[in-house]
């Protein structure tokens, strides 16, 4: 069975005064969410240390990005083994997680594949799960290459792992076009490039390996859409951007499923 995950990303948005009001909240809530999700909360680096350790709920954490290298001369990166020192309990470990590759770090930072799967490799040597977003743009899909580009950005940044390495790794599909544009990809759009995804790694590991990855969706998923979204066989769940931010609509994503 794979992990059904609903995970916000707060991008940088709130102050710490607003970290705690929303984990109030959020423990408030927290007897509503389903027993077998596992909700996950992406917060700006610096209130790592709030969201992994201020509520009672077992919330998961991770960071939305970490450094290339493993350290050294690199002013203003944070390296995976920085991340992972931050929480060292080994049973009830919360910060497991950390963003890679979401596009707005494509975007915004000019990350390539290639060192997309240099941070991988580092967070892997650290213990913490990648979450590897991968995803089109609206030209490549209005040119109809959205497989192509997928396939290269996950072939580039985690065909190199070896099985058991992979077996780590959570995947997001976000169609760029969807993000925070209130656009969302129609449940077939989104289940067919889940279904292409598991398909490449049926094709380069085998079909337990792709049985057993969980693969998100993300862009303008929020508690309208994401029951019929979540119905789909090969999508286990959400990367929620803007309705994230609040924690009832956020813990209202988690019960969209059947
Ligand atoms: C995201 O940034 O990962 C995202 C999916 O954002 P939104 O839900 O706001 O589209």
């Amino acid at each position: 069975m794979r992990k059904k995950i609903v995970a916000g990303n707060w991008k940088m948005n709130m102050h710490d005064i607003d970290v705690i009001q929303y984990l109030k909240e959020l423990d408030e809530l927290s007897s509503t969410i389903p027993t077998d999700v596992e909700v996950v909360v992406f917060p700006p680096a610096i209130y790592l240390d709030m969201v992994t350790n201020l509520t009672d709920y077992e919330l998961k954490s991770g960071a939305q990005d970490c450094s290339a290298n493993e350290n050294g001369a690199y002013t203003g990166e944070i390296s995976a083994s920085m991340l992972a020192s931050m929480d060292n309990e080994e049973e009830t470990k919360r910060l497991t997680y950390c963003l890679v590759g979401h596009s707005e770090r494509r975007q915004y930072h000019n990350e390539m594949n290639e060192l997309l799967a240099s941070k991988v490799n580092q967070l892997l040597a650290s213990k913490l799960m990648p979450v590897y977003c991968c995803g089109e743009s609206k030209e490549e899909r209005e040119s109809n290459n959205q497989e192509k580009v997928v396939k290269s950005q996950i072939t580039k940044g985690l065909f190199h792992l070896p099985k058991e390495k992979f077996s780590n790794v959570v995947i997001a599909y976000e169609p760029v076009w969807a993000i925070g544009t209130g656009l969302t990809a129609t449940s077939e759009q989104a289940q067919e490039m889940h279904a292409y995804i598991r398909s490449l790694i049926e094709e380069q590991y085998d079909v337990e390996t792709a049985n057993s990855t969980s693969i998100l969706y993300g862009g303008s998923c929020k508690p309208s859409n994401a029951k019929e979204l979540f119905a789909q066989p090969d999508i286990d769940g959400g990367l929620i951007g803007g309705a994230s931010l609040k924690p009832d609509s956020f813990i209202e994503i988690t019960k969209a499923f059947n």
